[in-house]
């Protein structure tokens, strides 16, 4: 005889749910979650705060590159932004507010770092345990650690052995008094573009290492007038910006255009590019030639920045257009064999987005870990779901980055909520999704990259092997389209034969 929702799961008769990581997607999921009647979760967060990647990056000038009525969850778009981009401190405070609105603080613990997760066959549940020492059952187990959470460390030889302050940008020492100092950035990716403009003006003199630029669009960003501000104030104003914003990046993205050389959209973004390098840069032929890339646009991950080029021309600031060849107690080498003294070292060096969870290490039904399966190249049905992984939920997956990520964050949210709802209704306690299915969309999205810029080009978006594992090439919308129609046509689902109730999960006493 079938067996109730509250047999299978307990007293609510709902699944328990673990979710890993309070950034912008354990927050999403969390609120999908509540609005879908599912009380038994719990979100664990290895930082002390919530926030994810805007807790992570505090370095100074942080802030986001998309506009802040895009880059904000579509169930919270009243909020005060002062500027056309919000500010990371701006940003920390809408999450919180998103936190209190939606009743989420009971179901966080912070200071909780997940370490494995390993699925049992027999009762189909997850045995989660955490790095002190506790471990928690679940039914279903939601990965929401983000992409760019895992900095990449340089390997230079005598790196070790520098005297002064050294700290990379996902963890910036404020306390380091910056001014008067001899202080080298390495890397002019989008955080470094960030940083240079606001500590430039501050320190003795900033060497900036680039090992090969950018394209860096003009981002056009400003504090809101007054004017804009009370305009925002209203919902219809809110709503007009966004679909503004979205509109932009849904036809750049029509048809991948915006990435394949040769298309109209791509050839006026790099002229675009171009034209801004030429316009600051008129003065300084040295600076054009080493600051414009000899690929084409995107290739890599574009920057948006408006005051990089400006600050590079300040006389306190040396643009080094070489690689690092090695570090002194004192000083950095670059790859022409020239050492400059050097009192702080700052690494904007990046993250490894490759490395899909690289923290946490989950085993499937077949008692193989994730990391094994992947063996190097990371894939997902929609960047979300792996064969023998059952009732596994992976937001910001791979091949998911590239489009307007608050969006696929809520998408994938509700993808994962709408197999929760199904368990509870059908009563099975195992939804995995069909390994034809799986290995026929993963070939057709490694197709989709073909003709663009990335496959030519140094970026981070290649495995060690050379596939592209991070990228969606099309727009929001299309994903929408595809998570909205595929969940229950990609999936099977099964019944435990021992008992599913998990046992020990720290959920909110009112809702066990
Ligand atoms: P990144 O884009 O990966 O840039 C890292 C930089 O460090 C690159 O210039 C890279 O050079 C250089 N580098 C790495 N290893 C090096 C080495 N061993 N020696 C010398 N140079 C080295 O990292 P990021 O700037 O931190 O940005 C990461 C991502 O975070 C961005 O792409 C963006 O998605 C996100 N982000 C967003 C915002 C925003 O929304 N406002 C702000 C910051 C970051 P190569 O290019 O030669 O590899």
């Amino acid at each position: 005889m079938r067996k109730s929702a509250e047999e299978l799961f307990g007293p609510a008769g709902t699944p328990k749910v673990i979710v890993i990581g309070a950034g912008l997607g354990g927050i999403a999921a969390g609120v999908k979650l509540k609005k879908a009647g599912v009380e038994t979760f719990v979100i664990y967060e290895r930082s002390a705060s919530v926030g994810g990647t805007w807790w992570d990056n505090q370095y100074p000038g942080c802030e986001v590159d998309v506009g802040s009525y895009l880059y904000s969850y579509s169930f919270k778009q009243r909020f005060p932004w002062t500027r056309t981009h919000a500010t990371q401190p701006e940003l920390l405070r809408y999450i919180e507010e998103v936190v209190d609105d939606h009743g989420l603080r009971d179901h966080i613990q912070l200071g909780r770092a997940v370490e494995s997760a390993a699925w049992d066959e027999e009762r189909h549940i997850y045995r989660v345990a955490l790095a002190n020492g506790q471990v928690e059952e679940c039914n279903v187990l939601i990965s929401a650690v983000g992409f760019l959470n895992t900095p990449r460390y340089p390997d230079w030889p005598g790196l070790e052995q520098f005297e002064g302050p050294k700290f990379h940008t996902f963890r910036w020492e404020h306390e380091h008094d910056l001014a008067g100092k001899l202080v080298a950035i390495v890397g002019t990716g989008s955080t470094a573009t960030q940083i240079v403009p606001v500590i430039a003006p501050v320190v003795d003199h900033l060497y900036v290492f680039q090992r090969e630029p950018g394209w860096i669009i003009p981002k056009g960003d400003h504090d809101y007038t007054q004017d804009q501000l009370d305009r925002f104030r209203g919902a219809v104003a809110r709503r007009r910006e966004r679909i503004r914003l979205f509109t932009w990046l849904e036809m750049a993205n029509f048809r991948r255009a915006i990435h394949r050389p040769g298309t109209k959209v791509n050839a006026n973004l790099e002229n675009i590019c171009r034209g801004f390098i030429d316009s600051e840069l008129a003065d300084r032929p040295d600076l054009r030639e080493a600051v414009t890339p000899s690929y084409p646009f995107p290739g890599k991950r574009p920057i948006f920045n408006q005051t990089y080029f400006g600050a590079l021309k300040r006389d306190n600031v040396t643009l080094i257009p070489r690689a690092v060849a090695r570090v002194t107690p004192h000083g950095i080498v670059d790859a022409a064999g020239v050492e400059r003294q050097v009192d702080v070292l700052v690494l904007a060096t990046g993250f490894q987005p490759t490395n899909y969870l690289a923290s946490v290490e989950v085993t499937g039904r077949n008692g193989r870990s994730l990391h094994d399966e992947w063996n190097g190249e990371p894939e997902g049905f929609l960047g979300m779901t792996v064969p023998c992984f059952p009732n596994f939920y992976i937001l910001y997956g791979p091949n998911t980055n590239g489009g307007e990520i608050i969006s696929f964050l809520e998408h994938q949210s509700s993808y994962a909520v709408r197999a929760i709802r199904r368990m509870r209704r059908e009563g099975v306690t195992a939804i995995e999704v069909r390994p034809a299915v799986f290995r026929a969309y993963n070939r057709w999205i490694q197709r989709s990259m073909k003709g663009t810029a990335w496959v030519v080009s140094n970026n981070y978006y290649k495995a060690k092997t050379g596939k592209i594992v991070t990228q969606w090439p099309y727009g929001a919308l299309f994903y929408m389209f595809l998570t909205n129609i595929s969940g229950r046509l990609s999936s099977t689902a099964r019944r435990a034969s021992g008992s599913s109730r998990p046992v020990g999960v720290a959920v909110p006493a009112s809702a066990a």
